[in-house]
Formats: C-alpha cells, structure tokens, sequence
C-alpha cells in the first residue's frame, strides 16, 4: 500500500514541485490549494502521469479552521493515514507597518501560520496511533532574519519556528518527527507578485529588486528551486531522517550564516 502525502497549497510553485518528488516516491498524493478549474485540472492530470499511485484535490481554505479539520478527517478516512503532512500554504504582502491593512495582517497569519496548528493539531493524534509521521513545515529564512515592510509574513514565519519545535516535542516518543525547512528566495508566483510593491516601496527598479534586494540576500546569487525543496522534504520524509526533529533548516544559499 503507497504511503500518503498531504501537501497544502500545492496547485502551484514549491508545493508542486513537493508533489512532484513525492509522486516519484509512490506516495498517493493530496493535493490543495487555489486556482481554476481548469489549473487544478491540469496539475492533477500532470501529477498522476508521474505516479501509478491516487492523486486527489481538497479544496479546503487555509483560511478556514473548520474546512481544514474536515479536510484531515477526510484524507484520512480516504487513505486510512496521513504520513508525511507538509504546511506549505502561504501569501506574502508588503507594505510599511503604519501603512499594513489590518485584512492582509489577518489573512496572513491564518494561512502562514494558523493553518498549520489545524492541520497537526487534527493529523497528529493519527500518526502518533500509526507511530510514524513526518511533519514539513515550509516556514522562511523570513522564519529566522526580517526584512522591512514584510511585518506580517516574518511574524508568521517566526511562529511556524516556534510551532515545529514545540510539536516535535510533544510526540517526540511516538515516531512522529516534525520539522521545519527555511528556504531563501525561490522564483515561484509568490515572489513575482511581490516586485513590483517592493520597488514601489523602495522607490527603486523591479530589476534593481532582483538584483539588489532578493538576491542580494542570498550569497550565492542564485534563488533556491523547488526541485532541490522537493528532494529535501522526500529526505525528511524517509526513515533514514528519524533523528531529525524539531531542526529548523535552512536552505537559503548562505543568507542567514551572515
Ligand atoms: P505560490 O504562490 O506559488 O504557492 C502558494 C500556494 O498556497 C498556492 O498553491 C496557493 O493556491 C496556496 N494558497 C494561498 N492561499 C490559500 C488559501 N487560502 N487556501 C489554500 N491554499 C492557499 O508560492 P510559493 O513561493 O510556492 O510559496 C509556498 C510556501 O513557501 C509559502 O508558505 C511561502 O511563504 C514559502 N516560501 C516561499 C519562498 C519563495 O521565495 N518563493 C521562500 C521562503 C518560503
């Protein structure tokens, strides 16, 4: 029988490319997130070409506690378990504090952060009865340093932090492991979106964020992808990764050794 990966937000950018290492892997794959029929389609249609295993979409929003329990109850009705759950679900906004609305604060830490307290507090009883469970949660280099006029995201972030270590505490005993990977800046819709309001912020070039905020970070200059992301969590998830628990792990070229 396949192992079973839940994995939110992953009709796009580092969820996918999650999905896509772990449809390599055999995992019957739960996939969720936003997006058109016609986009969800089409990725559920490219995940199961890579896999012989079930490919299935939730729609729950992270914005939602209830839908998100539901959802839990659900896949694990469905598959019977719930191994590896990645928390990956995230929206960034950018703007100076005074000027930060009070709606974008809100949405923020529901989805960055409070959505991963429904997941793991409604999947860890299950894996904890299974005695084995791996929990990802994608949290930020933004989980470790801040950046100006990111307020909300680095807030968030840094709760993920606080979130893994104390989860990984509670079922240390019980082959349930949960971790966090901090990635620096990948080239997925989330930072595209944001150029343009960093340059409006800055008052300076999209090209100039680019090159001089995003990568300037990152001391490799070049952005983390979601393919090394995608090889990192299949790692995670593997029995030879038991003792790795409640580490939270860069991967961001070098930005937060600084
Ligand atoms: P992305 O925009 O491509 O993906 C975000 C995913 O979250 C999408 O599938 C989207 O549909 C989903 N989502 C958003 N709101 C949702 C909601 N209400 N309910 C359900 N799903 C929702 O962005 P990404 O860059 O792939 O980001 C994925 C995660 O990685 C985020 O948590 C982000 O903070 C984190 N991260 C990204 C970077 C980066 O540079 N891209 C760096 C560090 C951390």
């Amino acid at each position: 029988m396949s192992a079973t990966i839940l994995i939110t937000g992953s009709t796009s950018g580092i969820g996918l490319g999650i999905a896509k290492a772990f449809a390599a892997k055999n995992y019957n794959l739960v996939i969720n997130g936003l997006g058109s029929d016609e986009q969800i389609s089409n990725v559920l249609k490219e995940l199961s070409s890579l896999t012989s295993a079930q490919v299935v979409y939730e729609a729950a929003d992270m914005l939602k506690p209830q839908q998100i329990r539901e959802m839990i109850a659900r896949v694990e009705a469905r598959f019977g378990k719930i191994d590896v759950l990645v928390n990956n679900a995230g929206i960034q906004y950018v703007a100076k504090i005074e000027e930060f609305p009070i709606e974008k604060w809100d949405a923020i830490i529901a989805i960055n952060l409070s959505s991963a307290f429904h997941t793991i507090a409604a999947a860890i009883g299950k894996m904890a009865e299974n005695k084995f469970g791996r929990i990802i949660n994608i949290a930020s280099a933004h989980g470790l340093v801040a950046s100006p006029f990111k307020s909300a995201y680095v807030a968030a972030k840094h709760g993920v932090v606080g979130l893994t270590k104390t989860v990984a505490l509670e079922h240390a005993r019980d082959g349930v492991t949960c971790n966090a990977i901090c990635p620096g800046y990948v080239l997925t819709g989330l930072v595209q979106a944001q150029i343009p309001d960093q340059a409006k912020s800055r008052g300076i070039s999209e090209e100039e964020v680019i090159n001089d905020v995003l990568l300037a970070a990152q001391p490799t200059k070049q952005f983390v992808t979601v393919e090394q992301l995608g090889a990192f969590a299949v790692f995670l998830a593997s029995g030879d990764a038991a003792q790795i628990n409640g580490a939270i792990l860069s991967m961001d070229g070098g930005w937060t050794a600084q």
